[in-house]
């Protein structure tokens, strides 16, 4: 019997007087907490106080999940402080009527419970998870600089314990069921259907039984083992005040250490658990609010969200393409076996294609489907598929040393080695191999695509869709349009790339396209730095401080410095004048310092860390030493360092802009956050240079160029946005 009724939530009740109450969100794939849904639950719970009903439990109406978090499109409206601390402070009210309603709750979980949704689970007395693939637990606020706001700092650690609610809160770690169950979270799990149905009975018995349980409170060692504390470590460390002041003290070391300049988020969230677990929990509530107001207005915030919106509108095939109906992508052909070429087979035969892979020698070939088996072996420890899937999806890859089997393919991506001769020859043998309709598309990372059409019969077939190694980790894909490339052919790479789960940038046609592009003048900026005197590890720490999630030398390291050294040749025409071409690769190169592959590059790579090379700084220091930085202080000439590696890439961004290398300036930030990793908290080049302001950008370019030579000279877009005060990203709000 329905007891109420509203346009998310109905309240029914069950013939033994439990009531159930089912949130669904109308038009939405996910539930999602909104103003809407907090009104209909504050409602709901109204509705329940009286009825004495033994029983409540809280399920999701959908199929996909429990509840994704909060409504993200909310915070659109947000400008200040005070509105977001008042959008926490009526969450918390809410949960803590929740958590106060006369009956035992149970929170029945399956599929996404995440944010907000897991702090309304948090709000109830028990919860139940069930274990099937896409459960997860978990609190990612930080990861858009917020803090979880709606009480989660708070009764998270209560339950769980200090340390484990830190990992979840500050490391982001997200929970499957069994790990929610063992970590204390969840108080029953079940794994099959039947399980679910005599696990839900035997809980909701123990609710009726047990009742509320007790609200939680200081200190969190109840005694015994029925408490929190399920470890003798949490015993030692959290059951008092000192263990607690031990451990509070280190993370804070550790967070001080790892997160990046100018991200406020983590640093407030460990402040909100202190506070609570200090003070109580109304002073801990009353941080969280405080915070959430701070962090809302933050700049790392807004970036963030910003970032995260411009993701869910990449889902999409772009304005430009949306009237032309891209062809499914069934079968599809890889040129290739090596490192990209197997990554892009097993990622397509993963999301269900059928694949064939060429190469030339039949080592290489057996190489790359070894490495394929090795990708699923992986891909199944991690329970992303099961072993007969993995078998199943494998026995789609063919191999080949002709051509067999190119005749029917839909997409072919030539992932051979990095020659414009070679490629050029592969794709007249493509043209004449494949059917008309067939895609031909390059996963070059620095040649021209207008080079590979030239003979074609039919060069609108034709385009780059750039993977990022390794494929199946890197969530982007260039898509790279020359004036010959049909709206066709782009639009089916798009969509397929999005079905491949990858976040699609279409760039036009130029060396590098987006990522390599901007990266190439600031890794080659990052090597004359060492050779100027500063050390391996100076360059890549002050790097690392500005968010990259690794130093330019270590990227270096990874990359290879032979690919390094043929990328930045091969993009040196392009980059004449903005680029200071140095013979430092070229002595890594032949000292045999290749990098990762070779064990030896700017750092050692024989144990389980890297240690810096002296050798390699020894030999690059020989190679230049600039009066100018030799002057300055060791402190400041590191600062300037900095300044000249991200302002290049800030100077190239904007340039590239203006040569419409993408249509819009967060199209680039994009490519660059997910590309290369480029501090996703200052929202890409363009976004950053807009915080700054674009005067002191061209101010601070002009004062480099004066000292170091005219690669540092402000581009013409430069100049006349900061003279006509005209940014390059839209404000928040314009982003849906
Ligand atoms: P790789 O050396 O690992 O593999 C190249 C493979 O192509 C080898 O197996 C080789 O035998 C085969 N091959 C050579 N000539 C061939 C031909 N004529 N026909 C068919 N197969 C041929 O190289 P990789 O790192 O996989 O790079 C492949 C392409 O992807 C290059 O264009 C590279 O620039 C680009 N790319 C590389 C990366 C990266 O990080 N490795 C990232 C993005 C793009």
């Amino acid at each position: 019997m329905q007891i109420f009724h509203s346009a998310t939530i109905v309240v029914e009740r069950d013939p033994e007087g439990a009531l159930a109450l089912i949130l669904d969100v109308p038009g939405r794939s996910v539930n999602v907490l909104n103003r809407q849904v907090m009104a209909d639950l504050n409602a709901a719970l109204d509705s329940v106080a009286d009825s004495k009903a033994p029983l409540l439990v809280l399920r999701s109406g959908k199929k996909s999940g429990f509840i994704a978090g909060a409504d993200l499109q909310e915070f659109l409206g947000i400008q200040d402080a005070a509105s977001a601390e008042a959008v926490s402070a009526s969450g918390q009210q809410l949960f803590a009527k929740l958590a106060a309603v006369p009956m035992p709750t149970l929170a029945a979980i399956s599929g996404a419970c995440l944010g907000g949704g897991l702090e309304l689970a948090l709000a109830c007395d028990y919860r139940l998870v069930f274990d099937k693939p896409g459960t997860q637990l978990g609190l990612p606020e930080v990861e858009l600089g917020l803090l979880p706001a709606w009480g989660g700092t708070q009764r998270l650690p209560r339950l769980i314990g200090l340390e484990r609610a830190l990992r979840m809160i500050l490391d982001r770690k997200r929970l499957n069921a069994a790990e929610a169950f063992r970590w204390g979270l969840a108080d029953a799990l079940a794994a099959t259907e039947n399980e679910l149905r005599e696990q839900f009975a035997r809980l909701a018995a123990r609710a009726v039984g047990e009742g509320k349980r007790r609200p939680p409170h200081l200190p969190l060692f109840r005694g015994g083992w029925e408490g929190p504390l399920r470890t003798w470590r949490q015993c030692i460390l959290e059951s008092n005040p000192l263990g607690r002041r031990v451990l509070f003290k280190a993370t804070e070391r550790l967070l001080r250490r790892r997160v990046p300049d100018d991200m406020p988020a983590p640093f407030e969230a460990l402040e909100a658990i202190r506070t609570g677990l200090q003070d109580g929990m109304a002073a801990g509530l009353a941080y969280e609010r405080s915070a959430a107001g701070r962090l809302a207005v933050s700049t790392a915030c807004r970036n963030l969200i910003g970032l995260f919106f411009q993701t869910q509108k990449s889902d999409k095939l772009p304005e430009e393409l949306r009237g032309t109906v891209p062809t499914p992508v069934r079968r599809i052909g890889v040129v290739g076996a090596g490192t990209m070429g197997a990554g892009i087979a097993q990622l397509a035969a993963f999301k269900g294609c059928k694949v064939v892979v060429q190469d030339v020698s039949q080592a290489a070939l057996d190489a790359g489907l070894e490495r394929i088996e090795g990708l699923f072996r992986k891909a199944v420890e991690r329970r992303l598929l099961t072993e007969p899937e993995s078998v199943e999806r494998l026995a789609a890859i063919q191999g080949t040393l002709q051509w067999d089997g190119f005749d029917n393919v839909d997409v072919v991506v030539e992932a051979a080695l990095e020659n414009l001769d070679a490629k050029k020859a592969i794709f007249r043998e493509l043209e004449a191999r494949t059917r008309p309709e067939t895609v031909l598309a390059t996963n070059t990372s620095s040649l021209p695509v207008e080079r590979l059409q030239e003979g074609l019969k039919h060069p609108e077939r034709v385009a780059g869709m750039h993977f990022f190694n390794p494929v199946h980790k890197m969530p982007l894909v260039e898509v790279a349009r020359t004036s010959a490339s049909s709206a066709q052919t782009l639009a089916t790479l798009m969509q397929w790339a999005i079905h491949l789960g990858k976040t699609p940038v279409l760039v036009r046609d130029s060396p590098g396209f987006a990522v390599n592009r901007v990266l190439t003048p600031y890794l080659n900026e990052a090597v004359l730095l060492v050779a100027e005197g500063l050390t391996i590890e100076q360059v890549d720490r002050v790097m690392k401080r500005f968010g990259m999630p690794m130093g330019p030398l270590e990227l270096l390291d990874q990359v290879g410095l032979d690919i390094a050294a043929h990328v930045a040749q091969s993009m040196q025409p392009m980059l004449t004048g903005r680029f200071e071409p140095n013979t430092a690769f070229e002595k890594m190169r032949s000292a045999g310092l290749l990098g990762q592959k070779s064990g030896r590059g700017f750092y050692l790579h024989d144990g389980k860390k890297p240690k810096v090379n002296v050798q390699a700084q020894e030999l690059l220091r020989s190679e230049k030493s600039n009066p100018f930085s030799q002057t300055l202080p060791t402190t400041a000439r590191v600062t300037e360092g900095r300044e000249r590696m991200v302002l290049l890439m800030v100077n190239e961004a904007a340039l590239g802009l203006s040569e419409r290398l993408t249509a819009s300036a967060e199209a680039l930030n994009l490519a660059l956050v997910l590309g290369a990793g480029w501090a996703p908290h200052r929202g890409g080049p363009l976004r950053y240079a807009d915080d700054r302001g674009l005067a002191d950008i061209v101010q601070s370019l002009s004062a480099l160029a004066a000292r170091y030579g005219r690669r540092f000279e402000p581009c013409a877009e430069l100049k006349r946005r900061a003279q006509a005060n005209e940014s390059f990203t839209q404000p928040l709000h314009a982003l849906i």
